[in-house]
């Protein structure tokens, strides 16, 4: 029988904390992490007591446009909050609230090596409670903490435009690099402090025709564990389909100790959220002089600062991307290579070596590294005499090497070059040796 191929079609859906320092309908510390004990951190609003009042924090809406504008997305000036109902012990009230038909933000686009990535919405809403399974008194029991109940959280939702496992890696590194530049979440993946989630399902090539299914990737917490995952789910679909039989809805999570999926739950009918706008806080409109304000003060994003290495110091992509990405470190390897260019040293070099773990670079004195770099490319001034004997030495055996440079194949030199180097005792300046063979070849 032939085989069919199979496009993979993916989009993402990231959670994300941020790191307001009280939660996000209350004046209760967001610390869910660092908490000295469960349920220390509450109140009757993050309890879900009945007649608490929510009033909505105004750094995690400014956070939220924040990262909006980072990918490019366009902003609601009117948005609000709805309730989101379902019912779970983690869910005090029952309902969370979110945001159903108005997000801050939507119809973005954060770029990967394998292309854009749309970005259908970003909005904010709280998170849950964290459950507890354990034995007490030889009794199984739930327990849950609260200390996370309405910690702010941002669900970064895109198109279905990842066309491999490895660009969904890249999209979710990239998108985590720019939380942390903006200095609004911390993303620990342990934590839970950042969850991946992605939705799949394989389209037979040269076919127009949309699955009539998606399998839903949930609760991934490593980049690692979303290729394997992912790729395990091209995999496995392929062979259902290949075997010509359906594959339906459902939720899949990932075994990392097996390295497979395995199935959570089906999904007949769509849910039903009965969403509907929170009468308790009003909607939140915005000025376009306000979002002005917000964009004029986005530090440089770690895909903007590889641009500019790039451009600037001639920086190979894949160096500059990989030191882009070192937040932390960022203006401290922008002086690196200015002083590196001031002392007329290659900062694509520099940048190459440090890469590859050949230079440690030293945060506290960038001249310290400068130094090393210049010892460990230290080249010698080979004696004008010496060399040219060499020279002589190396064209006299290869004359028809020679005479192919002559008729015109230039590439010829590079053969000269590693020749001469060969037979020189030290290492050499190529520079001294290119043009000192120049002088023999094109007289
Ligand atoms: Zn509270």
């Amino acid at each position: 029988m032939k085989q069919t191929e199979y496009q993979l079609i993916c989009g993402m859906e990231v959670h994300a904390e941020l790191k307001t320092k009280s939660k996000m309908f209350c004046g209760c510390k967001n610390d869910p992490f660092h908490a000295s004990k469960p349920n220390c951190y509450t109140c009757p609003t993050c309890l879900g007591l009945p007649g608490a009042l929510p009033v909505a924090n105004s750094t995690a809406i400014e956070w939220t446009i924040k990262l909006g504008l980072a990918l490019n997305c366009r902003i609601n000036l009117f948005s609000k909050f709805d309730r989101k109902h379902y019912f779970y012990p983690d869910l005090p009230k029952g309902y969370q609230i979110s945001q159903y038909d108005l997000p801050f933000c939507y119809d973005g686009y954060l770029e990967t090596s394998a292309g854009k990535v749309r970005i259908h919405r970003i909005h904010l809403e709280e998170d849950t409670g964290k459950l507890l399974h354990k034995t007490v008194h030889n009794q199984k029991v739930s327990l849950v903490d609260f200390n996370r109940s309405g910690v702010p959280l941002i669900e970064i939702v895109t198109e279905p435009d990842i066309k491999s496992a490895a660009q969904a890696k890249e999209y979710a590194k990239t998108l985590r690099g720019i939380l942390r530049e903006l200095h609004i979440a911390d993303c620990d993946m342990e934590q839970g402090g950042m969850r991946l989630e992605a939705n799949i399902s394989l389209q037979a090539v040269g076919t127009k025709e949309l699955p009539n299914y998606k399998i839903e990737l949930k609760n991934i917490n490593s980049f690692r564990f979303l290729e394997q995952a992912i790729n395990y789910e091209i995999e496995r679909q392929s062979q259902v389909l290949q075997n010509g039989e359906q594959l339906n809805q459902e939720t899949r999570g990932w075994n990392a100790v097996q390295n497979k999926t395995f199935l959570q739950r089906t999904k007949e009918e769509a849910e039903d959220y009965r969403y509907f706008p929170d009468p308790d806080l009003p909607p939140i409109r915005l000025s376009t002089n306000q979002i002005e304000i917000i964009k004029q003060n986005l530090p440089e994003l770690p895909l903007e600062r590889a641009k500019r290495w790039m451009s600037n110091y001639h920086l190979q992509p894949e160096f500059a991307t990989r030191l882009s990405e070192d937040t932390k470190h960022a203006q401290q390897l922008d002086s690196l290579f200015k002083l590196a260019v001031n002392k007329k040293f290659e900062p694509s070099k520099l940048a190459n070596q440090i890469v590859n773990k050949k230079i440690t670079v030293n945060y506290q004195n960038l001249e310290a590294t400068l130094e090393e770099f210049e010892s460990l490319n230290a080249t010698a001034t080979v004696d004008d005499n010496d060399l040219e004997k060499i020279i002589r030495q190396v064209l006299a055996e290869h004359q028809d090497a020679v005479n192919r440079y002559h008729a015109g194949q230039k590439q010829v030199l590079s053969f000269f070059m590693g020749q001469v180097m060969k037979n020189l005792k030290v290492k050499a300046d190529p520079q001294q040796v290119r043009s000192t063979l120049h002088k023999y070849l094109d007289n």
